[in-house]
Order: C-alpha cells, then sequence, then structure tokens
C-alpha cells in the first residue's frame, strides 16, 4: 500500500508520518528530510537545494524525482511508502505516476490534513528537532522535558531555518500556488482524497488516518 500525507508546512505530516510508520511498518520518504541531510552531509544535491530551501521555494521537480527514484528502488520501499512532503508539484505527481508504473505498484489513497493558516504559522513558530535523531517537539504543545534537549538522545534542538515567520507566509503561498492544485490532479485521475482535520490532538489524527488505510 503506498499513500501520501498531504497538507501545508506544519498540518502535522512529518509526526503522523513516522507514527504511522513506527506503527504499521510503512517506509516514510520525507523529502524534506532527505535535502536536509544532504545538506548536512555537504552533497553537491544538499548545496543545490540550500537555497531553495532558505527562500521558502520549491526544489527542481527533476531534482526531487531523482532522489525519489533512488529510494523506491530499494527493497524497503516494497512494504509500502508513506510520501511526506511529496509530492508539491503536479510535475513531480505525473513523475511519481510513472515511477509506480514502472514498478508494477499504484498509489492508494491521498490523506489532506486540514488546518488553518493561523494555526500553522504559531505551530512552526514553536516547533524544533533534533539534528542527531530526527525527533521534533514543539514548544508550546509538545515541549521536550529539558529546554532545547531532545528526550530521546540528549541532542540539542534547533529551530529550522525556514521556520522563521518570513519564510513561513512564503512557504504557505508556495503551498497554496503549485501544490495544492495536486489535489484536483489526483481527484480526475480518480485516485482517493481524504480530508482529515488536522487541528485536533496527535492521536485523534493518528485513529483518523489509520482507520483510511484500513488498521
Ligand atoms: P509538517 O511535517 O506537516 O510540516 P510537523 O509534523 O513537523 O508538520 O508538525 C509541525 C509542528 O506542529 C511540530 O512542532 C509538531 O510538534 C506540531 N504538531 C504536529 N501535530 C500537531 C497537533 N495535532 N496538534 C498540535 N501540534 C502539532
Ligand atoms: P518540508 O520539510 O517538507 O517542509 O520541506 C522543506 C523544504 O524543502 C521546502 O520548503 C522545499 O524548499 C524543499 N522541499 C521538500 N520537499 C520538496 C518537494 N517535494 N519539492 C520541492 N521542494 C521540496
Amino acid at each position: 500500500m503506498n499513500f501520501i500525507l498531504f497538507g501545508p508546512p506544519g498540518a502535522g505530516k512529518g509526526t503522523q508520518g513516522a507514527l504511522l510508520a513506527e506503527r504499521f511498518d510503512f517506509l516514510r520518504l520525507s523529502t524534506g528530510d532527505m535535502l536536509r541531510e544532504a545538506l548536512a552531509a555537504g552533497t553537491q544535491l544538499g548545496l543545490e537545494a540550500r537555497k531553495f530551501m532558505a527562500a521558502g521555494e520549491l526544489v527542481p521537480d527533476t531534482v526531487i524525482l531523482g532522489m525519489v527514484r533512488d529510494v523506491m528502488a530499494s527493497p524497503a520501499a516494497r512494504a509500502g511508502v508513506v510520501f511526506d512532503g511529496f509530492p508539491r508539484t503536479t510535475a513531480q505527481a505525473e513523475g511519481l505516476g510513472d515511477l509506480l508504473r514502472d514498478l508494477g505498484t499504484k498509489l492508494d489513497a491521498v490523506l489532506v490534513l486540514d488546518v488553518e493558516d493561523e494555526e500553522l504559522v504559531r505551530r512552526l513558530a514553536g516547533r524544533v528537532a533534533c539534528p542527531n535523531c530526527g525527533a521534533v517537539y514543539n514548544r508550546f504543545t509538545d515541549p521536550p522535558r529539558s529546554e532545547d534537549t531532545c528526550d530521546r538522545c540528549g541532542g540539542t534542538l534547533v529551530q529550522r531555518e525556514d521556520d522563521r515567520e518570513d519564510t513561513v507566509r512564503r512557504r504557505l503561498h508556495v503551498y497554496r500556488e503549485q501544490t495544492a492544485p495536486v489535489l484536483a490532479f489526483y481527484e480526475a485521475a480518480g485516485v482517493p482524497v481524504h480530508h482529515i482535520a488536522g487541528d485536533r490532538p496527535v492521536e485523534e489524527v493518528q485513529r483518523e488516518l489509520a482507520r483510511h488505510i484500513g488498521r
């Protein structure tokens, strides 16, 4: 089973995707995480992506599709994939369709987390993450036990550069202009698109997602 966790930045895709992957053994494929890892490792791809990410713009489709193709070719993808933060353009959605077809598989559903802009801005202003193990917290709603220290691994928590308010506004604009139209693409293609109210406690949202994927 392959599905997309869709929604604006801050909607909870990473949080929910990590839980689904852990509970039901999916591979979580987050293009944002992959780009940040490339950046941290100082690879050519990371360096290329950096200026787009810092500005809150999308990284070019060819770069993203190349990355996704590599992961999808790995055996880990066969158990089923939850796509997080991908596809973000209609061209990426078309590319994913071709890729899945070549692999003899398909997309089962698009699960959309709906959250109001003001709540997104608030969530992203409070988001901190551990660069060491990837755990994500929120200073307001889900703080670590000890300030700035990861509960899981003791790493020092950091705020993402692109979670500053001006960049967040730009990312929300880019979402509306370039990413939201992907939903119409899937509706036209006959892929089931389910909307889920994302402004509820994490476990409630998780239960509804699980129900939609028949778990
Ligand atoms: P996305 O991956 O869609 O950008 P995240 O999963 O990183 O979003 O969540 C953004 C921020 O909001 C994080 O700080 C996270 O802890 C917090 N968060 C996630 N889900 C919820 C929720 N249901 N209620 C309140 N805060 C949440
Ligand atoms: P995310 O972690 O999903 O919020 O992504 C952070 C940033 O990485 C985005 O603002 C983009 O600059 C870039 N990015 C992540 N995924 C994609 C994608 N599928 N297409 C284009 N850019 C992406």
